[in-house]
């Protein structure tokens, strides 16, 4: 059985939420030995071309992919979250979509369409939340929060903001008492379903993994029943946050049902001490897109 380090199919750059150019991530992957390589920013494919380039030029190897968030689609158990050290329940499913180099022009094209919107609407979603925060007395500045922002805006940047500004003591209770789903702050927009997002990345020839299984708070098997059931196509067994022995039980999971699994640092930033690469997975597990790349 051929175990590999050098795919790292998940990671972000500053056209999301990453610290990184993509230059500067497409350097550090060379350096961590990656040769397959995937960039899946949140909702949004604008770094595609740059990363064909600088991978080109590295010798490695570029998978076009990007990071959907998706709805919640089956109940959270608390015991399962906390047993995960997550202290909140999931405000959002993300599914990991990956297209061959040259995806399918009439399925790109329309699969663009549907994103731009998803994309777009942060900024106006945010504003709404600020307009909420002010209402109730808490003053913040919305410049504030979109200077915190490198890529896309998110309710971590508004919590930053409220603890600087004395109006919560944490990014918890930020969350907990107003911005957090069901609470009064936050603004509600519909989100896709996994079946609908893997059918318009299937028309482009593409195929979707359910990112950090771990996150969402739902036994493995039922979760993975459920993939099936939506059209998903892989699971990302192989996520930095997972011990080995989750990699194994979801892995052996993923083989009884018939998923393929996919392997990513979810790399960010080198806070913590975090690094893309260096995560040995079984080639013939991941789906053939990637292990023919
Ligand atoms: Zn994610
Ligand atoms: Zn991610």
């Amino acid at each position: 059985m051929m175990w590999s380090s050098s795919f790292d199919l998940h990671c972000h750059t500053t056209h999301s939420d990453g610290s990184l150019s993509v230059d500067e991530l497409a350097d550090e992957m060379a350096k961590q030995q990656v040769s397959v390589w995937s960039l899946t920013d949140h909702d949004t494919i604008a770094g595609w071309d740059e990363a064909k380039q600088a991978a080109g030029e590295r010798g490695i190897k570029f998978v076009p992919g990007v990071e959907l968030t998706c709805d919640v689609e089956l109940p959270w158990n608390n015991e399962i979250l906390e047993a995960n050290s997550r202290n909140r329940p999931p405000s959002s499913w993300h599914l990991l979509a990956y297209f061959p180099y040259d995806p399918i022009p009439e399925g790109l094209h329309k699969f663009e369409q549907w994103l731009s919107p998803l994309h777009e609407d942060r900024v106006p979603r945010m504003l709404e939340i600020i307009d909420k925060v002010n209402a109730f007395g808490m003053e913040i500045d919305a410049e504030d929060v979109f200077s915190r922002a490198k890529g896309s805006v998110g309710r971590p940047h508004l919590a930053m903001a409220m603890v600087d500004a004395g109006h919560v003591k944490t990014m918890d209770d930020a969350f907990e008492q107003w911005l957090g789903d069901g609470r009064p702050c936050n603004v509600e927009r519909p989100k896709p379903s996994l079946a609908e997002a893997s059918a318009l990345v299937h028309a482009a020839g593409g195929i979707t993994s359910l990112a950090h299984p771990r996150y969402y708070g739902v036994d493995y098997e039922t979760l993975i029943q459920h993939l099936k059931a939506s059209n998903v196509d892989a699971i990302e067994a192989f996520h930095r946050s997972h011990s080995d022995d989750e990699r194994h039980r979801l892995w052996k999971l993923a083989q009884t049902y018939g998923l393929a699994i996919t392997v990513g640092s979810d790399f960010h930033s080198f806070r913590g001490g975090h690094r893309p690469g260096n995560m040995p997975v079984v080639v013939k597990s991941l789906p053939e897109l990637i292990s023919s790349a």
